[in-house]
């Protein structure tokens, strides 16, 4: 494990982002990964014309560093402000949305074990933010599709299925009704399918089209029949939650967005201002997100050591968080973990 030092923006978050964070930042100093965090406040900043915008800093930050890891951000209330999630994902063109979906050994869920990956489009599709007004009472929202940043999705899509010795790619679509707009994204994902085809086929890694409906009908059926899904941005928005739930909620699935500019990890869960500041919270959902980080920037053996001692403390220690039915704090929790590393 002979890595050069990596800096890394950290934007903490509010609610229990702060507590998760800081279990995270633990974790990785026990586990001695050469990691350099430089902490970020994203709290918007308000202009003498009263607009709201996201500190300077933080782009500063993350245009020298590339990589960010982000613990959740409280919505904020009003109008005209871009979220700093929107200035991010504009910003480092975050194009591709990675949720993998894997129930961890010890957690019982329904289906068992589940090991789903959503790859989802982020920037256009039915979220392309085109609507308008055609006369009272009529509007109108475009579903945009383009040629590049399907391709582009797509040779995500492929590569991490390489890169991570994946079994299976699922592209998704309903392009029977959607002829011209899922008809291209099918017609792109495809084309990057036989690029890879001998690299796919030495692998043992199979390439399938599958409609949206039959997706939904057999993912909540039998998840194991799903591997890497890549989708449009609303169907992956759709069945990338569905997948949380199948395996257990989104307390403990992590998440990539990946851009041409960079790419920010973060926990899929929200503020949860109820338990805010009592020690109570889960910190694995944050710690995957780093975990996914770690294989991101080619650190996979600390990646690996981190994981395991996450699975051991749950699965072997049965040491839990109470949102898994367990009575540790956070901090008995993160301190489980430290103690398994190795
Ligand atoms: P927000 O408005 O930011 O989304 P929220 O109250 O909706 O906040 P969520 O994070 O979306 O909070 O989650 C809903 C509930 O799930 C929380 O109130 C909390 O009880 C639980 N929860 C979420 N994340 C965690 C976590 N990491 N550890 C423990 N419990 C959690
Ligand atoms: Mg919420």
């Amino acid at each position: 494990m002979n890595h050069k030092p990596r800096t890394i923006t950290l934007m903490p978050g509010d609610g229990i982002g702060p507590e998760i964070s800081l279990a995270v930042l633990e974790i990785l100093e026990a586990a001695k990964v050469p990691l350099i965090f430089e902490p970020v406040d994203v709290t918007p900043v308000v202009d003498s014309n009263g607009r709201a915008s996201v500190p300077k800093q933080v782009i500063e930050s993350m245009q020298r560093t590339k990589v960010g890891l982000k613990g959740p951000l409280m919505t904020p209330v009003g109008t005209g402000f871009r979220s700093l999630n929107l200035t991010l994902r504009q910003l480092f063109n975050l194009y591709a949305n990675v949720r993998p979906c894997r129930s961890l050994p010890g957690v019982e869920t329904v289906y068992g074990d589940v090991d789903v990956v959503t790859i989802r489009e982020n920037t256009e599709g039915e979220y392309s933010g085109i609507e308008h007004t055609l006369v009272n009472g009529v509007v109108q929202s475009i579903k945009l599709i383009t040629r590049a940043a399907s391709l582009r999705v797509a040779e995500y899509g492929f590569s991490y299925a390489l890169a991570m010795k994946r079994k299976k790619i699922t592209a998704v679509h309903e392009k029977s009704s959607m002829r011209m707009s899922d008809g291209l994204f099918i017609t792109c994902v495809r084309e990057v399918a036989n690029k890879y085809k001998s690299q796919m086929e030495s692998l043992g890694i199979t390439y399938e089209e599958v409609t949206l409906n039959t997706v939904c009908l057999k993912i909540v059926d039998n998840p194991k029949r799903f591997d890497v899904l890549v989708l449009p941005n609303l169907y992956g928005d759709i069945i990338s939650d569905t997948c949380a739930g199948l395996v257990g909620g989104l307390g403990l699935t992590p998440s990539g967005n990946i851009g041409t500019a960079g790419a920010i990890f973060e926990s899929v869960h929200g503020t949860a201002p109820n338990i805010a500041g009592k020690d109570l919270a889960n910190p694995t959902a944050l710690l995957l997100s780093t975990v996914m980080m770690l294989h991101y920037i080619q650190f996979h053996s600390y990646a690996d050591l981190i994981e395991q001692a996450v699975i051991k403390t749950i699965k072997d220690d049965n040491v839990r968080t109470m949102d898994l039915g367990g009575k540790a704090k956070c901090s008995e929790f993160t301190k489980a973990v430290i103690k398994n590393l190795k």
